[in-house]
């Protein structure tokens, strides 16, 4: 018998959020199939805890996603390959080893790479790095940061922001660059963006804002990072943090349909045009779940949440278990200071032509304020002004800012209007939440609905 042949009822390519997500599900919604998944990398690292291995949990080795134990406890099989060539008509998929596993259903979740910034002179010195999600890499780049004194960053989303706040800990000189007037721009509206500039300033990463990058100077070596007006900031590593593009190569060369950005199409289901074969995760096409247009928002809670959608939906659909688009819920925290963002922001209303109000309310997130360790909680609601219905929000707040940021989340995915959140009944305590009275979600509706009266 040819051991390098073989058939699996469930094939899933890639074990980090998506894939693994997508096997967890599909094995326990039908245990008899036979599941087997291959990852590129024996040991898959916890992709958004990648930041905090230059800081706070101080080694890759301790950001690792126990996908191997997992699936091993689901009796789902795991091999380390790389999928080289999908051949839709035989069902089959060859790996670089050689061996040809056939499928029933394939799972795609080969996820995103950091975008290559080649039209950047200098980006490919030894000392620049990008941020991808590959144990390996992060090993090497941590050495080597070990040793450099002044780091910048370029990009101030998520990623650079949160980087430059972990290496700025261990005492280095970081300084972040982002071309927009604001870091976290993409994401936040003003009012949100200029509190997380703020504290990251005072924390002590440098910021500069509205500046372009026209070159990294130095002579193999990045030595420092040019700016559009000439000025140079002087570097020892440069990390470029300037997205991530979807890995869909495999895909389109096995003629499945590819957006103009890459992404995998797909429907609600997760099935491609092929439907024994699924994309989920970084490499499936999203769409909004506001504004329905194609969205480029990449996010490890929107890849689990397509997973069990797919794994649910392998070999039965559900009409009722289906992805409605995705509500892009980021937050992050600088320090003891949490943001988050759900749904659409004002910025993002407006420009979708949306007819809304805002509604804002300031408290803090536990009573009385006289307890230690209260935080300021910034609640900021955006309302279509016909419907009452909520479309999106944002939170500046403590820790639990995250969890609030997911409370409006779900009143986005299911269209709660103005009306149900004003009689919404919530549950406080004096050490965990705001107070009943001064709740700061249901007063930024109140404020909304007060808007929404006056015209
Ligand atoms: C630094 C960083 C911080 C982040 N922070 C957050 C956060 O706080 N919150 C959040 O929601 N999101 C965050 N994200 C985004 C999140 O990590 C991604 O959305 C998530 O990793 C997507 O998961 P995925 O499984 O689709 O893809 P990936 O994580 O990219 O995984 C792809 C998988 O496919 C495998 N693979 C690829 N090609 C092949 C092949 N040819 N054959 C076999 N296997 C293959 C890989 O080995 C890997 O297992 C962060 C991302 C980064 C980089």
């Amino acid at each position: 018998m040819n051991n390098k042949k073989s058939f699996t009822d469930v094939l899933v390519l890639g074990s980090s959020a998506a894939g693994l997500v997508a096997a967890l599900t599909g094995k326990r919604v039908y245990p008899d199939k036979k599941f087997v998944v291959a990852t590129l990398l024996p040991k898959t690292l916890i992709p958004c805890g990648i930041p905090y291995i230059f800081g706070s949990v101080s080694h890759s080795d301790n950001d690792i996603l126990p996908a191997e134990a997992m699936f091993k406890s689901n009796d789902i099989e795991m091999i380390v390959d790389e999928a080289k060539e999908i051949n839709l008509n035989e069902k089959t998929v060859l790996f670089s080893s050689g061996k040809v596993i056939t499928y029933d259903k394939l799972v795609i979740g080969t996820g995103s790479t950091p975008a290559k910034a080649s039209w950047l002179k200098g980006s490919d010195f030894d000392n620049v790095f990008t941020v991808p999600k590959d144990k390996s890499y992060i090993d090497v780049m941590h050495k080597k940061l070990d040793g450099a004194k002044k780091i910048v960053t370029i990009g101030a989303g998520f990623i650079g922001v949160e980087i430059s706040d972990e290496l700025n800990k261990t005492g280095k000189d970081v300084t972040l660059i982002e071309k927009l007037p604001l870091i976290l721009g993409l994401a936040f509206d003003e009012d949100i963006s200029e509190r997380a500039r703020d504290l990251l300033k005072e924390r002590g990463v440098k910021i500069l804002t509205s500046s372009s990058v026209t070159e990294i100077v130095g002579n193999g070596k990045a030595e420092g990072v040019k700016l559009e007006n000439g000025d140079v900031i002087d570097a020892d590593a440069v990390i470029l943090s300037m997205g991530y593009k979807p890995n869909s190569a495999l895909a389109r060369e096995a003629g499945l349909l590819v957006s103009d950005n890459g992404f995998i199409k797909v429907d609600e289901y997760m099935r491609t045009p092929d439907s024994d074969i699924f994309a989920v995760g970084d490499c499936a096409e999203n769409r909004d779940f506001v504004t329905r247009k194609p969205s480029p928002v990449m996010l490890a809670s929107t890849a689990c949440a397509e997973a069990r959608i797919a794994g649910m939906n392998l070999f039965k659909l559900s009409a009722i278990k289906t992805f409605m688009g995705t509500i892009s819920i980021f937050s992050t925290a600088i320090g003891n200071t949490g943001f988050g963002v759900a749904g659409i922001t004002e910025k993002q209303a407006k420009n979708e032509s949306f007819e809304f109000v805002t509604g804002t309310f300031e408290g803090i997130d536990r009573h009385p304020g006289t307890l230690k360790d209260t935080h300021k909680q910034y609640v900021k609601l955006i309302v279509g002004k016909e419907s009452g219905v909520i479309l999106g929000g944002a939170v500046y707040g403590g820790l639990s800012a995250g969890e609030l940021t997911n409370t409006i989340g779900i009143i986005v995915q299911n269209k709660m209007t103005l009306n149900s959140l004003l009689t919404a009944q919530i549950g406080t305590h004096p050490l965990l939440t705001a107070s009943p009275a001064g709740y700061p979600l249901l007063k930024a509706a109140e404020n909304a609905s007060g808007k929404i009266k006056c015209s």
